[in-house]
């Protein structure tokens, strides 16, 4: 199908053809990459209206049943949602965090629903490429909420954060010695913190959960653009808290429209991106045909002690710039 068919095809709101665009930008081959920019160049000027919402949390949190829940609330207010996955566990193990077909299911069969697993690859930088090239897709498609899932482990939320909107942090009821664990520099990058399972025998370690998060968060966050962080319950399985997560989300995102800081915080993150596709580019290039060579034998040069680190550098940066 051609780029522009594509596009057309993608505005009808036709999500088999949603699911090949994606498959495109995901591909590395050059020519899909050539048709991947041609696609996304028709597409982009159309785009930016959707929410966009970064939700991570360690494996077991609950991001699954929390994004089912939450996203039926989404789709039942008459919105269109693409969910899409950063997992840069999946380029080791060739699993992925959305892999598992009957992750979401119910959710998967809703039309106003997209669900994509995340892609493999070699390096975050190129899984970030294409998740954020899959969310400039999706927003052709016409999705007005995009949610970008990550597992709480690495530098993958670092990257999320880095195109989304807002970012929602789930943490597990145990609080005290679980805030412990959660990493500092995460809870400083979540605009919303859900505590989860909020139900049963949990109900009452949530609650004070909430407490603690709330006054850690106080202590490290200062509002950003004049938007303080919240913590809140939730009971997925239940249903409880997911309309009130909406509320919260769609209020932020609100003031943040309304006070200029998402513009500013979306040229940022453009460009993030260029420098981002400048840094994947060099080294893609490094990697290929005569370059690739010199790369390697000064590899492992400074491996051996041979040669300084810095000065390898040198020599690799100056043998692309001469087109190698
Ligand atoms: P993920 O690995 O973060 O995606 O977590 P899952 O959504 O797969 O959930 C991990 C486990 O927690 C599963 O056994 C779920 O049934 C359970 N779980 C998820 N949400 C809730 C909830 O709201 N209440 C309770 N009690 N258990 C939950």
């Amino acid at each position: 199908m051609s780029v522009a068919a594509t596009a057309n095809a993608l505005r009808a709101g036709d999500r088999v053809a949603l699911a090949r665009a994606i498959t495109l930008v995901e591909s590395t081959r050059p020519d899909h990459r050539v048709e991947a920019e041609s696609l996304i160049a028709d597409l982009l000027p159309h785009t930016g209206g959707a929410i966009r919402i970064g939700i991570s949390g360690a494996p077991g949190v609950g991001k699954s049943t929390l994004i089912e829940a939450l996203g039926h609330h989404i789709a039942g207010l008459g919105l269109r949602l693409a969910v899409l996955a950063v997992d840069p566990s999946s380029s080791h193990s060739g699993g992925s965090i959305l892999g598992d077909k009957t992750r979401m299911g119910a959710l998967a069969r809703d039309e106003r629903v997209f669900i994509r697993p995340s892609p493999a690859g070699r390096t975050l930088g190129g899984v970030a490429r294409r998740t954020r090239e899959a969310m400039v897709v999706c927003e052709g498609w016409g999705a007005d909420v995009v949610i970008i899932e990550t597992v709480g482990v690495g530098q993958s939320e670092t990257a999320v954060a880095g195109m989304v909107d807002l970012f929602v942090l789930l943490v597990s009821p145990g609080g005290g010695d679980e805030l412990q664990g959660v990493k500092r520099g995460i809870m400083e990058m979540a605009d919303v913190v859900v505590v989860t399972k909020a139900d049963g025998d949990l109900a009452a370690a949530a609650g004070r959960a909430v407490s603690e998060y709330a006054s850690a968060l106080g202590l490290m966050h200062p509002p950003v653009d004049g938007v303080a962080a919240v913590t809140l319950s939730v009971s997925a399985r239940e249903g409880r808290g997911i309309g009130a997560l909406w509320t919260q989300i769609e209020d932020r995102h609100a003031q943040l429209v309304s006070s200029g800081a998402l513009a500013r915080r979306r040229g940022q993150q453009a460009r993030d991106w260029m420098w981002s596709e400048v840094r994947e580019g060099l080294l893609s290039r490094a990697e290929e045909g005569e370059a690739a060579e010199t790369a390697r034998r000064l590899d492992a040069a400074v491996a051996s002690g041979a040669l300084l680190p810095a000065a390898a550098a040198r020599e690799i940066l100056a043998g692309l710039r001469s087109g190698a």
